[in-house]
Parts: structure tokens; sequence; C-alpha cells
């Protein structure tokens, strides 16, 4: 089974528009020709029209962090997928742990999310992974398996076709802490096999899972070896256009 593999970064809420053009004039050159892996950088809303301007006419694709799930509306704040395709973005991050953690978002609001993702043609990064308690409790398959059950809820295999998941253990992330390339395996293994309860085999055997934990230029050789292991979804180390270029180039 050959899948490509997706690179993708995650600036979280670091970098400002001059920060983001100063990142692609140093970051382009450096993954110029590079098709072998799709490589994708969310970076903040606000930096999003910059982004996509400095990837134009390139492979290099753009994506936020979030999006809500009303096509529009009085919900101060928020962005919905028509603004997020208007602009020029293909990808969207749903369920980011930091999401989960910080700003209350449950199963059910990952499931509306993902649905609105799917519905508008965005690409869906769906993020997954258990805490150090539940790791440390043996609950990590509980957890993998219920995140997977409640965000799949009501979505069919024809219109998860552009579905991406994204293996993060919380305590890996930001931490320097990596899973190891076996135990990450194991996890991709099991969401996997959640996909194809829900999508079927076929639709699972295409599925690319991304690991997502403290991901560097010095560990992502050894990530990306497992056969389990469909590319990754790279915080702290992706700020760095150097840094980003190398994982990708690994
Ligand atoms: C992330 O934010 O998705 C992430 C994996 O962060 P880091 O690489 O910094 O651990």
């Amino acid at each position: 089974m050959s899948r490509k593999k997706v690179m993708a970064a995650n600036w979280k809420m670091y970098k400002n528009p001059t920060q983001t053009q100063a990142f692609f004039r140093d970051f382009m050159p450096l993954v110029a020709g590079h098709t072998r892996d799709e490589i994708v950088v969310c970076p903040p809303y606000i930096d999003l029209y910059v982004a996509i301007e400095a990837v134009k006419g390139s492979s290099v694709a753009i994506g936020a962090q979030d999006l809500y799930w009303e096509k529009e509306g009085a919900y101060t704040g928020e962005i919905c997928p028509g603004m997020l395709l208007d602009i020029g973005c293909t990808h969207v991050i749903v369920g980011h742990s930091e999401r989960r953690q910080y700003f209350g978002e449950t199963d059910d609001v990952v499931n509306f999310k993902l649905k609105a993702a799917l519905e508008a043609g965005l690409t869906p990064i769906v993020c997954v992974g258990e805490v150090l308690e539940e790791r440390e409790a043996n609950l990590t398959e509980d957890v993998l398996r219920r995140q997977c059950l409640r965000a799949f809820h009501a979505v069919s295999a024809k219109k998860a076709g552009k579905l991406i998941v994204a293996y993060e253990p919380v305590w890996a992330i930001g931490t320097g802490k990596t899973a190891t390339p076996q135990l990450a395996a194991e996890a991709h293994l099991l969401i996997r096999g959640e996909a194809a309860k829900t999508f079927g085999q076929e639709f699972a055997d295409n599925l690319r899972i991304l690991y997502g934990g403290s991901v560097k230029p010095e560990n992502v050789k050894s990530l990306m070896a497992e056969a389990e292991i469909d590319g990754a979804l790279v915080g702290g180390a992706s700020l760095d256009p150097k840094s980003f270029s190398a994982i990708v180039k690994y």
C-alpha cells in the first residue's frame, strides 16, 4: 500500500504577517521541486492571505488551524468554511489537543467541525491522542477508539474522501518527548482499524495517518520508516524554514 506522505506545519499562535512573509521567502527555495510528499502549512488566520500569496504557483498547500461549522451568522470571532475556501485554503486542522484542552472542544464539536470541513470540500486533519494520565492508566486504546468513533459519527465513506487523521499523544506535544516509532505505529494501526469499522477496509487502507509530537529533523527519519506512519504534523520545529524543510526532506 503506497500512501503519499503529508508533512504538515502547525504554527499555533506564532508569527505575524511580516514574519510569515519572511518564512516563505526562505522556505520556498528550500523545498522547490520536492514532489515526494505533500507539504501543508497552517498559520494563524491573520497570516493566511500572505501565506497563500507566497505559495502561489507551487505545490505547497495552506491550511487553517480551526473553523466554525455554521455557514455564516452572528458568531463573533469565528471563521466559517466558505471564508477559508475563498481565501484559498485547502486544509484545516480539526480538534487539535490544545483546542480540546484550553477551549473546551468536545468530541461532538470535533464532529461538527469535521462534517462542515468535508461538506465544504476542505481537507480536514483531525487530531486524536491520549493525555499522559490516560496512557499511564492503560486507557490509550479506549481514548483513541472513542475519539475516532465520535469524530467520524454520521460521516459516510463517500463524504470522508479527503480525511487525514493525526495521532498526537498529548504528552509528546511541545515537550520534547517523542513517541517511539513502534508505539506510534501501534496507535496508528488502532486508528486505521477504527476507520475501517466506520468507512470500510479500502478507505482505511488509503487513509493517511500523521504522527505529531515533538517531531524534529533528528527523529523524523525513524518515524517515517514505519509503514503505518504517513507523515507528520509538526509544531515547534515547523517555525524555522531550515528546520521544517529538513523535516520535509528527511
Ligand atoms: C502540534 O502542535 O501539533 C505539535 C505536534 O507540536 P510539537 O511538534 O511542537 O510537539
